[in-house]
C-alpha cells in the first residue's frame, strides 16, 4: 500500500510510514449497529417476557380453579 500523506510505498502491515512518520493504519472501528445473534435475541425476548408471564400468572392464579384461596387473594 501507499502512504496517504506522502504517497511513498510502504509495507501493508506497517503502522507508521517510515518516510513521514504518519499513522498509516486506521484503527478498526466496530460497526455502530452490529447484528444481534439469534441466541442474544432469544435471551432478550425471554427477559422481556418475564414481567408479562408474571402478569398472566396473576390472572391464572386469581381466576383459575384448584388454586389455594390464599394464593388467589
Ligand atoms: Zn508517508
Amino acid at each position: 500500500m501507499y502512504c496517504k500523506k506522502c504517497g511513498k510505498e510502504i509495507s501493508d502491515n506497517a503502522k507508521i510510514c517510515p518516510e513521514c512518520g504518519v499513522m498509516v493504519s486506521v484503527p478498526q472501528r466496530q460497526p455502530e449497529n452490529k447484528p444481534v445473534s439469534a441466541g442474544e435475541w432469544f435471551v432478550t425476548i425471554l427477559l422481556t417476557w418475564i414481567p408479562l408471564i408474571g402478569f398472566i400468572m396473576m390472572f391464572v392464579w386469581a381466576f383459575g380453579g384448584g388454586v389455594n384461596p390464599s394464593k388467589k387473594n
